[in-house]
C-alpha cells in the first residue's frame, strides 16, 4: 500500500477501494494451534513489515529476547508464518514497521492470554475444556426472548461477601460450588439463584478488562474497559498467569449453570475499548479501529474517550468473529451489548443472523440510546428509535423503568410505584409490551434496576426520605409486580429480590459504583436472617413463577396481545385494571387472568368478571397457588397489585 497521510488514514480506511482490497473472511485470524504445527495470521494492510514474536512468558517486566519469525504477505493485508512444534503455552505478540516505526502489540485476536493481557498465548483449546464440556449445552431450545427472566449480576458481588459460605471468592469457581448457606443456613451463590426460578444469569463484563491488576488480589471494577475481546479476564480465574486457566475456570462456571438448566449471558462492550491508543488492533492498523476524525480528535459518545468503528468492514468482522466464537467455544446463551446505539444496524443484524443460524435462543439486547458519534460512514445506528430495524435484538425499556420509580436524572421524582398521578395509559403501553418507541414486547427488555444508577430501594428512599420501610417495601413489590406481568422480556438487578442498597460511608447512596469495591457492591448474603429480606426474595420467587406458570404473559405477538388484553378505567383512581383472555393459548391452564395495580394509598374494591376467580398473587404473597377463591369483588390493599386466575371450567369438573 501507498503512504497515505495520517490525516487522510480514516476516510481511506472507510472507502470502497480500501474495503475491496483489504476485507478478510475467511475467519481464521489468530494463532491456529495443531500439535505439529502453529500458523499465525494477522491483518496488517498497512505494514511494510510484520513479525511475530515468542516468548516463554506472558509478562513483560520478565526481561527475555523473543525468537522473532518474519511473516509472509498472504492476501487482502494478512500477513502468515508457521512455526513447527508444539508450541501450546508459548506467549508471543506481533511487530509491524510502518512508516518506518516499528510497533508491538497483542494479537487482536489472541484466543489466551498472559498477566494482564500484555501478550498472547498459543493454545490448544481443546485442553481447555473441562469433564463433561462436550455434552454441555444451552438449556433451551425454540424458546422466545419473552420467556425469559434475567438476572444480572457480578462475578465477585455474587461470591466475595463473607458470608457467601462460597470458598473461591470473587472468582468463575465461586459460581460452580454447589451446597453453599450463610451463617444462618440460607443456601447462597449458585443454588440461590437457581432456586430463584430465573433462567437466565447476566454477567457483567468477564472478557479480558484492563482497569483490574491481575497480579493484585481485592481489587474491583464492573469491568467496562476491553482490553482483549476473545478471552475472560484474567482476575476472576484462581491462575491468571497461566492462559489455560481462566479460559478452563470461565467454561466450568458456564457448565454449571448449565447444570442448572441456567443459562449464560456476557455483558458485552464494544461501543469503546479501555485505552484506544494502546489497543492492539489500532497499534497493528494504526486508527483502524476507531472513529477519529482528519484532525486526529477521537469521536467520544461512550465518554470513555474513543467509539469502535462498528461500520467498518474488518471491524464489523472482528466483532461478528467475536461474538461466533463466545457462542461455540464457551456456548454462550445470550449478550447484552453496552450502548450499543453507537453500533451500526448492519453489524447487529449479521451478528444476529450468523449467530441465530446455529442457535436460534440466543438472546440479544442492549441499551439503545442514541448518543452523537461521529461515524465514518452513512450508517443507522442500532437504538431505540431505531428498533424496527433490528427485529432479533431487544432494547432496555427505560419508559417502564422511569414510570415504575422516576427518572434517575431527577433523584426526587417519583414513580407510579410512590404516588405520582396520571400514569394509567404510559402503564397500559408498558404491559402490552409495547412502549411507544417499539412496536414488538420481543424487543423489549422491563425492568426497575440495574447495575447502573441507584438500586430499587434506594430509589425510592431517595425520592421519599421519611417513608417507612415497609411503606417503600410495598412500592418495591408493586414495581416488581408491573415488571413481572408485562409483556416483554423481564430483567432484574441481583439483589433487588433481597432489599439491596448501596449506601456510601457517608450514609449517601451510591449510584454509579464502578470502582466502589466490595462493601458496597457484594451482595450481602446474610442480609437473609431479616424476615423482610426473605420475605422479598420470595415474592420474586412467587412472581417469577407465576410468569412461567402462564404463557399469557409472555406472548411476544402485539396482534394477539391487542386481541387478548382488555383494560378497565377506574373513574377518579390512579388504579388499572388488566384483564387476559386466555382460551386457546398453548400451555397455558387459565380461562382468564385478571392483574390489578393499585398504586394508591387506600384499599380498593374492585368489581371482577363473573366466575370463580383464585388469587395466587396479593400484597404479601406470590406464587402459582390459590390464596383465597373470590367471586364478584375483591378488595385490594394500598399500593400493592393482585394477580387472580380463573380456572378453565374443565379444571372444576375434574376435581368436583
Ligand atoms: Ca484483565
Amino acid at each position: 500500500m501507498e503512504a497515505i497521510e495520517k490525516n487522510k488514514l480514516g476516510a481511506w480506511y472507510s472507502s470502497e477501494e480500501f474495503e475491496k482490497l483489504y476485507t478478510y473472511l475467511d475467519g481464521d485470524l489468530g494463532a491456529g494451534w495443531t500439535k505439529n504445527k502453529t500458523t499465525f495470521r494477522v491483518w496488517a494492510p498497512t505494514a511494510k513489515e510484520v513479525y511475530v514474536n515468542l516468548y516463554q512468558n506472558g509478562w513483560r517486566g520478565k526481561k527475555e529476547t523473543a525468537e522473532r519469525i518474519a511473516m509472509d504477505p498472504h492476501r487482502n493485508g494478512v500477513w502468515t508464518a508457521a512455526k513447527n512444534g508444539d508450541l501450546q503455552g508459548t506467549f508471543y505478540t506481533y511487530s509491524v514497521l510502518i512508516d518506518g516505526a516499528e510497533q508491538e502489540a497483542c494479537d487482536p485476536y489472541a484466543k489466551a492470554v498472559g498477566v494482564n493481557g500484555e501478550r498472547a498465548m498459543v493454545v490448544d483449546l481443546a485442553s481447555t475444556n473441562p469433564e463433561g464440556w462436550d455434552k454441555d449445552k444451552s438449556p433451551f431450545r425454540e424458546c422466545d426472548a419473552t420467556d425469559a427472566v434475567i438476572y444480572e449480576a457480578h462475578i465477585r458481588d455474587l461470591t466475595v461477601h463473607k458470608d457467601s459460605g462460597i470458598e473461591n471468592k470473587g472468582k468463575f469457581l465461586g459460581l460452580t460450588e454447589e451446597g453453599t448457606v450463610n451463617c444462618s443456613g440460607d443456601i447462597t451463590g449458585l443454588d440461590y439463584i437457581a432456586d430463584l426460578g430465573v433462567t437466565h444469569i447476566h454477567l457483567l463484563p468477564f472478557f479480558d478488562y484492563a482497569s483490574v491488576d491481575e497480579t493484585q488480589e481485592g481489587q474491583y471494577n464492573w469491568g467496562y474497559d476491553p482490553k482483549n475481546f476473545f478471552v475472560p479476564e484474567g482476575s476472576y480465574a484462581t491462575d491468571p498467569y497461566h492462559g489455560e486457566t481462566r479460559i478452563c475456570e470461565a467454561k466450568k462456571m458456564i457448565a454449571a449453570f448449565h447444570s442448572k438448566g441456567i443459562g449464560v449471558i456476557m455483558d458485552v462492550v464494544f461501543n469503546h475499548v479501555h485505552d484506544a491508543e494502546k489497543f492492539c488492533f489500532n497499534n497493528i492498523v494504526p486508527g483502524y479501529f476507531s472513529r477519529i476524525d482528519s484532525e486526529g480528535v477521537y469521536s467520544n459518545g461512550s465518554i470513555c474517550g474513543n467509539d469502535t468503528a462498528s461500520e467498518r468492514s474488518m471491524v464489523r468482522e472482528y466483532i461478528v468473529q467475536n461474538i461466533l466464537y463466545w457462542v461455540e467455544e464457551y456456548h454462550m446463551d445470550g449478550f447484552r451489548f453496552d450502548l450499543v446505539g453507537l453500533l451500526d444496524i448492519v453489524t447487529v443484524n449479521e451478528i444476529i443472523e450468523r449467530v441465530h443460524e446455529v442457535r436460534p435462543e440466543v438472546l440479544f439486547y442492549g441499551e439503545g440510546w442514541a448518543m452523537p458519534t461521529n461515524v465514518t460512514k452513512e450508517v443507522k445506528m442500532a437504538t431505540q428509535k431505531n428498533s424496527h430495524l433490528t427485529p432479533g435484538f431487544a432494547y432496555f425499556n427505560d419508559t417502564i423503568r422511569n414510570l415504575l420509580r422516576g427518572r434517575n436524572s431527577d433523584t426526587n421524582e417519583k414513580g407510579y410505584v410512590n404516588g405520582r398521578t396520571g400514569m394509567a395509559d404510559s402503564l397500559k403501553s408498558n404491559l402490552m409490551g409495547i412502549p411507544y418507541w417499539v412496536s414488538s414486547p420481543l424487543q423489549v427488555v422491563n425492568y426497575a434496576s440495574c447495575h447502573d444508577d441507584l438500586t430499587l430501594y434506594d430509589k425510592l428512599k431517595e425520592a421519599e426520605p421519611e417513608a417507612d420501610r415497609a411503606g417503600l417495601l410495598r412500592s418495591n413489590r408493586l414495581a416488581a409486580g408491573i415488571v413481572f406481568a408485562a409483556a416483554g422480556i423481564p430483567f432484574i438487578q441481583a439483589g433487588e429480590e433481597l432489599v439491596r442498597r448501596k449506601v456510601n460511608a457517608d450514609g449517601t447512596m451510591n449510584s454509579n459504583s464502578y470502582n466502589a469495591g466490595d462493601s458496597i457492591n457484594a451482595i450481602s448474603w446474610e442480609c437473609l436472617q431479616n424476615a423482610d429480606c426473605r420475605e422479598m426474595r420470595d415474592y420474586y420467587k412467587g412472581l417469577i413463577a407465576f410468569r412461567k406458570e402462564h404463557p399469557s404473559l409472555r406472548m411476544g405477538d402485539i396482534e394477539e396481545i391487542r386481541d387478548r388484553f382488555t383494560f378497565y378505567d377506574i373513574p377518579k383512581g390512579e388504579e388499572t385494571v388488566c384483564l387476559i383472555n386466555c382460551e386457546g393459548i398453548n400451555g397455558e391452564s387459565a380461562a382468564q387472568l385478571c392483574m390489578i395495580f393499585n398504586p394508591e394509598q387506600a384499599e380498593k374494591e374492585i368489581f371482577l368478571p363473573d366466575g370463580r376467580w383464585e388469587i395466587h398473587v396479593s400484597a404479601g404473597k406470590a406464587g402459582t397457588e390459590c390464596i383465597e377463591e373470590v367471586k364478584g369483588s375483591v378488595t385490594v390493599s394500598p399500593v400493592s397489585c393482585m394477580f387472580l386466575v380463573k380456572k378453565q371450567e374443565s379444571a372444576y369438573e375434574e376435581n368436583s
